[in-house]
């Protein structure tokens, strides 16, 4: 039993520490119940879909960011995202009148988990709604929609992340480590396979209207991405080839299979495989005067595995979407700086290089990004 002395001494200590603590501590933030500890970044997520469905899940196990609000266009939906979440009413919107949230204190950010053509309009909306925006992958269409996005959030003074999930991965982290550390020295080379075999022929991702292009916006993104974070540059030229085996099913616009490659200013090269025509395809390689890394595979939900000249990884799989979202209440709340970034400018960088792409695959040229 505590005695009389101890819980006097325990209240003059909290009377001491009290006034020393972060404000958040007494503001909007806090959430008084477990597991919470901490500022929370209270997030609505927009589209209840697919991978909706799993960031929400995933979310669960977060301490730092929380769900607590929906926005879809499909009542049933968000009645039974209501009772799995515990989501109040007041915090439920559609896509027509979501720019109600400004007058929502109690949410933070917007994820932005939609279809990706809508991604645009819908980012600049719940940016202008004073709101923070985690925006999925890829961040528009194109450069210029990009750049707009980026303005919009800019003069809205709110953050604009983008749901690079690997990019908080620990052996994708070791990998950048190891770069950084010269392990690998001078990096000669990244080569970035990935790809699936698409099915239902009539999904948005078939679409263009919706999808903005195909297998290259949807899952070869990964390897225009990857490049950069592996090589650790900027490229500065794109070459690109497109192949189509199937053109009713990949119609005008959607690309079925592009093979890519990147040139960067020390002289490094990659050469990547975009598909939505294989099976099997998650496999990055780098490779350096003095080393290699080998991850296959290396963008799926995990675990990712593999290894480099020195051995096997040894670190711990987390869920993905978890670690994502507890760093990016981090970054919001905190002002906390990723090892790889996921701004706004990340998403456009890669959108600059998707747009080099498509065009060198059009005009068979080599296209410079500088
Ligand atoms: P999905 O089809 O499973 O879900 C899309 C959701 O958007 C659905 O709930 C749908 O009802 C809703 N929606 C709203 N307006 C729509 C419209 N006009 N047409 C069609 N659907 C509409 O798709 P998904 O797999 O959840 O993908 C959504 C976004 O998430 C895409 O941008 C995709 O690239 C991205 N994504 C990212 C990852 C990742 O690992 N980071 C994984 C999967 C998907």
């Amino acid at each position: 039993m505590r005695t009389r002395r101890e819980f006097l001494q325990k209240i003059t200590y909290s009377a001491m520490v009290l006034p020393l603590l972060p404000s958040w501590q007494f503001g909007s933030f806090r959430i008084d119940n477990e597991p919470y500890d901490g500022p929370v970044l209270r997030v609505a997520i927009m589209g209840l879909g697919g991978y909706g469905t799993r960031v929400a899940q995933a979310m669960k196990a977060c301490k730092k960011a929380k769900l607590v609000g929906v926005i879809s266009g499909t009542p049933a939906k968000i009645k039974e995202w209501q009772s799995k979440y515990q989501i109040p009413e007041k915090n439920c919107y559609n896509y027509e009148n979501f720019d109600d949230l400004k007058n929502n204190p109690d949410i933070d950010a917007v994820y932005v988990i939609t279809p990706n053509a809508l991604h645009h309009d819908q980012v600049i909306r719940a940016a202008k709604a004073g709101k923070h925006v985690i925006c999925e992958k890829p961040m528009g269409l194109n450069a210029k929609e990009g750049e707009e996005m980026v303005r919009a959030c800019k003069e809205a003074k709110v953050k604009l992340l983008v749901g690079y999930r690997l990019h908080f991965e620990p052996k994708t982290l070791e990998v950048v480590r190891m770069r950084q550390n010269g392990d690998f020295g001078k990096i000669l080379f990244f080569q970035g396979q990935c790809g699936f075999r698409i099915g239902d022929p009539n999904q948005w991702r078939l679409d263009r209207a919706l999808a903005g292009g195909g297998s290259l916006m949807d899952i070869g993104i990964y390897a225009v991405n990857g490049a950069r974070y592996m090589v650790g540059e900027e490229p500065i030229w794109a070459t690109a080839q497109e192949m189509k085996t199937d053109p009713v099913k990949f119609k005008e616009g959607v690309d079925e299979t592009i093979l890519f490659q990147l040139g960067f200013p020390s002289g490094a090269v990659s050469s990547c495989l975009s598909t939505y025509n294989m099976n099997n395809l998650d496999r990055f390689f780098l490779n350096g005067e003095k080393g290699f890394a080998e991850m296959q595979p290396s963008t799926g939900y995990g675990p990712i595995e593999g290894r480099t000249h020195k051995g096997t990884f040894t670190q711990q799989h987390v869920t993905h979407q978890t670690i994502q979202m507890e760093e990016m209440a981090s970054i919001i709340l905190e002002g906390k700086e990723p090892i790889i970034s996921v701004d706004g400018e990340e998403g456009l960088r890669d959108l600059k290089i998707i747009d080099a792409i498509y065009k060198s695959c059009q005009t068979g040229e080599r296209v410079e990004l500088v």
